[in-house]
Protein backbone atom coordinates (compact mmCIF):
# COMPACT_ATOMS: atom_id res chain seq x y z
CA UNK A 1 0.00 0.00 0.00
CA UNK A 2 1.45 3.26 -0.91
CA UNK A 3 1.18 5.25 2.00
CA UNK A 4 0.53 9.00 3.04
CA UNK A 5 3.01 11.05 4.72
CA UNK A 6 2.91 13.21 7.98
CA UNK A 7 2.15 17.20 7.45
CA UNK A 8 2.12 18.01 10.92
CA UNK A 9 2.88 16.27 14.80
CA UNK A 10 0.71 18.35 16.64
CA UNK A 11 1.37 17.15 20.73
CA UNK A 12 -1.90 18.05 22.64
CA UNK A 13 -1.67 21.12 24.85
CA UNK A 14 -3.03 21.26 28.30
CA UNK A 15 -5.50 24.31 28.05
CA UNK A 16 -7.80 24.99 31.42
CA UNK A 17 -11.61 25.21 30.99
CA UNK A 18 -12.89 26.79 34.05
CA UNK A 19 -10.92 24.95 35.98
CA UNK A 20 -11.12 21.59 33.96
CA UNK A 21 -7.61 20.77 32.11
CA UNK A 22 -8.41 19.90 28.35
CA UNK A 23 -5.64 18.45 26.41
CA UNK A 24 -6.40 20.51 22.66
CA UNK A 25 -5.18 19.12 19.40
CA UNK A 26 -7.12 20.94 16.99
CA UNK A 27 -7.23 24.07 16.49
CA UNK A 28 -3.91 25.22 16.68
CA UNK A 29 -1.72 28.67 15.24
CA UNK A 30 -0.11 25.79 12.70
CA UNK A 31 -3.24 24.52 11.99
CA UNK A 32 -6.63 26.31 12.14
CA UNK A 33 -9.03 23.42 10.86
CA UNK A 34 -8.72 19.91 9.27
CA UNK A 35 -11.87 20.41 6.66
CA UNK A 36 -14.10 18.99 7.81
CA UNK A 37 -13.08 18.62 11.46
CA UNK A 38 -12.40 21.65 13.55
CA UNK A 39 -11.29 21.12 16.99
CA UNK A 40 -11.05 18.23 19.12
CA UNK A 41 -10.41 18.15 22.76
CA UNK A 42 -9.56 15.63 25.01
CA UNK A 43 -10.57 15.05 28.66
CA UNK A 44 -9.53 13.13 31.23
CA UNK A 45 -8.87 10.59 32.17
CA UNK A 46 -10.00 12.05 35.49
CA UNK A 47 -10.04 10.22 38.93
CA UNK A 48 -12.90 11.34 40.11
CA UNK A 49 -14.54 10.97 43.66
CA UNK A 50 -18.30 10.90 44.24
CA UNK A 51 -20.33 14.11 44.40
CA UNK A 52 -17.49 16.08 42.57
CA UNK A 53 -18.41 16.92 38.28
CA UNK A 54 -14.92 17.66 36.96
CA UNK A 55 -17.38 18.82 33.73
CA UNK A 56 -20.40 20.28 34.98
CA UNK A 57 -20.91 22.81 31.39
CA UNK A 58 -24.40 24.82 32.32
CA UNK A 59 -26.34 25.56 29.45
CA UNK A 60 -24.77 27.10 26.55
CA UNK A 61 -25.68 27.32 22.59
CA UNK A 62 -24.20 25.98 19.32
CA UNK A 63 -25.32 26.73 15.83
CA UNK A 64 -23.58 25.46 12.28
CA UNK A 65 -22.13 22.61 12.99
CA UNK A 66 -21.87 19.03 14.74
CA UNK A 67 -20.70 18.70 18.30
CA UNK A 68 -19.77 14.88 18.91
CA UNK A 69 -18.58 13.21 22.15
CA UNK A 70 -16.67 9.78 21.86
CA UNK A 71 -16.81 8.79 25.69
CA UNK A 72 -14.59 6.14 26.73
CA UNK A 73 -14.91 5.70 30.76
CA UNK A 74 -17.05 7.13 33.31
CA UNK A 75 -20.91 8.74 32.80
CA UNK A 76 -22.15 11.91 31.08
CA UNK A 77 -25.70 13.35 30.91
CA UNK A 78 -26.61 15.58 28.32
CA UNK A 79 -29.86 17.58 28.36
CA UNK A 80 -30.92 20.58 25.22
CA UNK A 81 -33.79 23.13 24.27
CA UNK A 82 -35.20 20.60 22.52
CA UNK A 83 -36.19 17.93 24.90
CA UNK A 84 -33.39 15.79 24.86
CA UNK A 85 -31.91 13.93 27.60
CA UNK A 86 -28.89 11.54 26.62
CA UNK A 87 -26.97 9.41 29.45
CA UNK A 88 -23.75 8.47 27.85
CA UNK A 89 -21.49 5.70 29.45
CA UNK A 90 -17.89 4.70 27.96
CA UNK A 91 -17.90 3.17 24.60
CA UNK A 92 -21.36 5.62 23.62
CA UNK A 93 -21.13 8.38 21.38
CA UNK A 94 -23.24 11.40 21.07
CA UNK A 95 -23.20 13.08 17.56
CA UNK A 96 -25.48 16.22 17.62
CA UNK A 97 -26.55 18.52 14.96
CA UNK A 98 -26.21 21.97 16.04
CA UNK A 99 -27.68 23.10 13.06
CA UNK A 100 -29.38 26.52 13.33
CA UNK A 101 -29.23 26.38 16.99
CA UNK A 102 -29.57 24.45 20.03
CA UNK A 103 -29.03 25.06 23.72
CA UNK A 104 -27.26 22.06 26.05
CA UNK A 105 -25.39 21.33 29.09
CA UNK A 106 -23.56 18.63 30.10
CA UNK A 107 -22.17 17.11 33.02
CA UNK A 108 -21.54 13.88 35.10
CA UNK A 109 -24.15 11.13 35.16
CA UNK A 110 -26.09 10.73 38.16
CA UNK A 111 -23.70 6.98 38.66
CA UNK A 112 -20.99 8.80 37.98
CA UNK A 113 -21.62 11.82 40.83
CA UNK A 114 -22.85 8.48 43.07
CA UNK A 115 -19.71 6.06 42.73
CA UNK A 116 -17.03 8.73 41.04
CA UNK A 117 -14.73 6.79 38.57
CA UNK A 118 -12.60 7.36 35.96
CA UNK A 119 -14.49 10.23 33.20
CA UNK A 120 -12.68 10.44 30.05
CA UNK A 121 -13.58 11.07 26.35
CA UNK A 122 -12.89 13.05 23.09
CA UNK A 123 -14.87 15.99 21.92
CA UNK A 124 -14.98 16.83 18.44
CA UNK A 125 -16.26 19.73 15.89
CA UNK A 126 -17.15 18.42 12.57
CA UNK A 127 -18.18 20.93 10.05
CA UNK A 128 -21.82 21.45 8.61
CA UNK A 129 -21.42 23.03 4.42
CA UNK A 130 -23.60 26.03 4.26
CA UNK A 131 -26.51 24.97 2.68
CA UNK A 132 -26.82 22.52 5.76
CA UNK A 133 -25.93 25.21 8.56
CA UNK A 134 -29.69 26.18 9.24
CA UNK A 135 -31.14 22.72 9.65
CA UNK A 136 -32.98 21.44 12.22
CA UNK A 137 -31.20 20.32 15.06
CA UNK A 138 -30.77 16.32 15.29
CA UNK A 139 -29.19 14.81 18.59
CA UNK A 140 -27.90 10.90 17.85
CA UNK A 141 -27.76 8.81 20.90
CA UNK A 142 -25.59 5.93 19.69
CA UNK A 143 -24.87 2.83 22.30
CA UNK A 144 -21.79 1.27 22.25
CA UNK A 145 -23.96 -2.29 21.42
CA UNK A 146 -24.50 -0.57 18.21
CA UNK A 147 -21.49 0.27 17.15
CA UNK A 148 -19.71 -2.55 14.71
CA UNK A 149 -16.17 -3.50 16.02
CA UNK A 150 -14.12 -4.86 12.87
CA UNK A 151 -11.25 -7.72 14.41
CA UNK A 152 -7.95 -6.82 12.72
CA UNK A 153 -4.94 -9.24 12.14
CA UNK A 154 -3.02 -9.74 15.19
CA UNK A 155 -5.80 -8.54 18.05
CA UNK A 156 -6.64 -5.48 16.97
CA UNK A 157 -9.54 -3.37 16.81
CA UNK A 158 -11.50 -1.22 15.17
CA UNK A 159 -15.11 0.69 15.86
CA UNK A 160 -16.61 2.14 12.96
CA UNK A 161 -18.41 5.16 14.10
CA UNK A 162 -19.33 6.89 11.04
CA UNK A 163 -18.88 6.30 7.41
CA UNK A 164 -17.57 2.62 6.62
CA UNK A 165 -14.26 0.32 6.94
CA UNK A 166 -14.21 -3.47 5.80
CA UNK A 167 -17.62 -3.47 4.68
CA UNK A 168 -18.99 -2.65 7.78
CA UNK A 169 -20.83 1.11 8.01
CA UNK A 170 -21.22 3.39 11.34
CA UNK A 171 -24.48 4.28 12.58
CA UNK A 172 -23.63 7.97 12.79
CA UNK A 173 -25.63 9.55 10.01
CA UNK A 174 -23.95 12.48 8.48
CA UNK A 175 -23.96 15.77 6.12
CA UNK A 176 -20.47 15.46 4.09
CA UNK A 177 -19.00 11.74 3.48
CA UNK A 178 -16.53 10.96 6.46
CA UNK A 179 -15.44 8.47 8.48
CA UNK A 180 -14.54 7.75 12.30
CA UNK A 181 -12.63 4.92 13.43
CA UNK A 182 -11.79 4.06 17.36
CA UNK A 183 -8.27 2.09 16.81
CA UNK A 184 -6.84 0.09 19.87
CA UNK A 185 -4.25 -1.88 19.22
CA UNK A 186 -1.72 -3.88 21.30
CA UNK A 187 1.70 -4.47 21.06
CA UNK A 188 3.20 -5.73 18.01
CA UNK A 189 -0.62 -5.59 16.26
CA UNK A 190 -0.75 -3.53 13.00
CA UNK A 191 -3.60 -1.97 11.33
CA UNK A 192 -3.56 -1.11 7.43
CA UNK A 193 -6.43 1.65 6.97
CA UNK A 194 -7.45 2.77 3.28
CA UNK A 195 -7.96 5.91 3.39
CA UNK A 196 -10.14 7.83 0.14
CA UNK A 197 -8.00 10.16 -1.56
CA UNK A 198 -10.31 12.83 -1.93
CA UNK A 199 -10.23 12.70 1.99
CA UNK A 200 -8.29 15.03 4.67
CA UNK A 201 -7.21 12.51 7.56
CA UNK A 202 -5.81 13.10 11.11
CA UNK A 203 -4.87 10.15 13.72
CA UNK A 204 -5.06 11.32 16.96
CA UNK A 205 -3.41 9.21 19.44
CA UNK A 206 -4.71 9.17 23.16
CA UNK A 207 -2.09 7.34 24.10
CA UNK A 208 0.55 4.46 23.18
CA UNK A 209 2.96 4.65 20.42
CA UNK A 210 3.21 3.28 17.16
CA UNK A 211 5.54 3.40 14.49
CA UNK A 212 3.65 4.89 11.07
CA UNK A 213 4.28 3.28 7.77
CA UNK A 214 7.50 1.44 8.93
CA UNK A 215 9.34 4.16 9.47
CA UNK A 216 9.11 6.74 11.92
CA UNK A 217 7.47 6.80 15.88
CA UNK A 218 4.71 8.79 17.13
CA UNK A 219 3.85 8.76 20.98
CA UNK A 220 0.22 10.00 22.62
CA UNK A 221 -1.17 12.10 23.33
CA UNK A 222 -1.02 13.51 20.03
CA UNK A 223 -2.33 14.45 16.55
CA UNK A 224 -0.51 13.53 13.37
CA UNK A 225 -2.28 15.25 9.96
CA UNK A 226 -1.16 13.75 6.93
CA UNK A 227 -0.74 14.84 3.54
CA UNK A 228 -2.85 14.69 0.94
CA UNK A 229 -0.38 13.01 -1.78
CA UNK A 230 -1.09 11.96 -4.75
CA UNK A 231 -2.53 8.38 -5.30
CA UNK A 232 -1.66 7.29 -1.51
CA UNK A 233 -4.21 4.47 -0.30
CA UNK A 234 -3.64 5.40 3.63
CA UNK A 235 -1.78 4.56 6.26
CA UNK A 236 -0.42 2.06 8.42
CA UNK A 237 0.24 1.84 12.06
CA UNK A 238 2.05 -0.43 14.46
CA UNK A 239 1.49 -0.58 18.23
CA UNK A 240 4.55 -0.33 19.97
CA UNK A 241 3.51 -0.10 23.44
CA UNK A 242 1.11 -2.10 24.97
CA UNK A 243 -1.85 -0.69 24.52
CA UNK A 244 -2.26 1.87 21.94
CA UNK A 245 -5.84 3.98 21.49
CA UNK A 246 -6.50 6.33 18.44
CA UNK A 247 -9.32 8.12 16.82
CA UNK A 248 -8.86 8.12 13.05
CA UNK A 249 -10.89 10.54 11.25
CA UNK A 250 -11.30 11.13 7.44
CA UNK A 251 -13.36 12.98 5.26
CA UNK A 252 -14.24 15.11 2.41
CA UNK A 253 -13.47 18.35 2.44
CA UNK A 254 -15.84 21.05 2.50
CA UNK A 255 -13.67 23.96 1.21
CA UNK A 256 -15.96 27.11 2.08
CA UNK A 257 -14.86 29.90 4.38
CA UNK A 258 -14.74 29.68 8.25
CA UNK A 259 -15.99 32.39 10.70
CA UNK A 260 -16.00 31.10 13.93
CA UNK A 261 -17.30 33.19 17.62
CA UNK A 262 -17.21 30.80 20.41
CA UNK A 263 -19.81 28.19 20.17
CA UNK A 264 -20.73 29.54 16.37
CA UNK A 265 -19.43 28.20 13.14
CA UNK A 266 -20.80 30.08 10.25
CA UNK A 267 -19.19 31.51 6.88
CA UNK A 268 -19.44 34.89 7.51
CA UNK A 269 -19.37 37.66 10.19
CA UNK A 270 -22.65 38.88 9.72
CA UNK A 271 -23.93 35.17 10.29
CA UNK A 272 -22.05 35.41 13.08
CA UNK A 273 -23.72 38.63 14.39
CA UNK A 274 -27.31 37.06 13.50
CA UNK A 275 -26.40 33.90 15.34
CA UNK A 276 -25.62 35.95 18.53
CA UNK A 277 -28.77 37.91 18.01
CA UNK A 278 -31.12 35.03 17.40
CA UNK A 279 -29.20 33.36 20.70
CA UNK A 280 -30.31 36.13 22.64
CA UNK A 281 -33.90 36.69 21.40
CA UNK A 282 -34.31 33.11 22.29
CA UNK A 283 -34.54 31.86 18.31
CA UNK A 284 -32.52 29.02 19.46
CA UNK A 285 -34.47 27.86 22.18
CA UNK A 286 -35.07 27.78 25.66
CA UNK A 287 -33.45 25.54 28.39
CA UNK A 288 -33.59 26.90 32.21
CA UNK A 289 -32.15 24.41 34.63
MN1 LIG B 1 -21.41 22.25 23.95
Amino acid sequence: MKTRSVAHIIPAFELDMGGTIVKQSLPTQQVEQIDPFLLLHHFGPYDIEAGHDPLDVGPHPHRGFEPVTFLYSGGLLHKDSRNNVGELEGGDVQWMTSGMGIIHSERGSKKMLDEGGTLEGIQLWVNLPAKDKMVIPRYQDIKAADIPTVNLEHGGKLRVVAGEFNGKSGPAETFTELNAWQLELVGGTGAELPIPVSHNALVYLLDGHVKLNDNFDYTGPSLLHFRNDGEAEGITLEGMAENTRALILTGEPIGEKVTQYGPFVMNTQTEIMQAMRDYQMGKMGVYIE
